[in-house]
């Protein structure tokens, strides 16, 4: 099935990109809305929606390709810290359907954080909770 999100333009070079990194299933290039520099994103070449939807090879090559741009973040790029994250569906704050994960450099004394908010504790049932999630997982 054909998609045309905008990262299937990427990987078939219909769009440019600054691109970081290339193998056959993974590619990785900067995001073009920066959160910090070296903001990065790294795609699987195969079309999936999202983390929920890739196979386990190709989320582990793209995780591998996250972590080695985590590393050389900080050791090149002055990054004190990393953010790794993907977002699935929009409720989530995806707006590219296209799995991708988020390679967010931090730098100390520019520290913000990733909110959420709190939902109240107290009126969750954490064992139900936990049981829905552990009987089928
Ligand atoms: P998400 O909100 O998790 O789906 O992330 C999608 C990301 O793709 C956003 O951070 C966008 O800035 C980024 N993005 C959208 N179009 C492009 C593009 N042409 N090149 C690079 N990054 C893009």
């Amino acid at each position: 099935m054909k998609h045309d999100d905008v990262f299937c333009k990427i990987i078939n070079g219909e769009i440019p990109c600054h691109k970081i990194y290339e193998d056959d299933d993974v590619l990785a290039f900067l995001d073009i809305s920066q959160l910090s520099k070296g903001h990065a994103l790294v795609v699987s070449k195969k079309h999936y929606d999202n983390f929920l939807s890739v196979p386990h090879e190709e989320m582990h090559k793209v995780m591998d390709v996250a972590q080695r741009i985590g590393q050389v973040s900080i050791k090149f790029l002055g990054a004190s810290g990393v953010n790794i994250l993907t977002n699935c569906y929009e409720s989530a704050g995806q707006t590219v359907m296209h799995f991708h994960v988020h390679v967010i450099p931090r730098y100390s004394g520019e520290e913000k954080v990733i909110e959420f908010k709190n939902v109240n504790t107290e009126e969750l049932n954490l064992p139900s909770i936990a049981s829905t999630i552990k009987n089928n997982i």
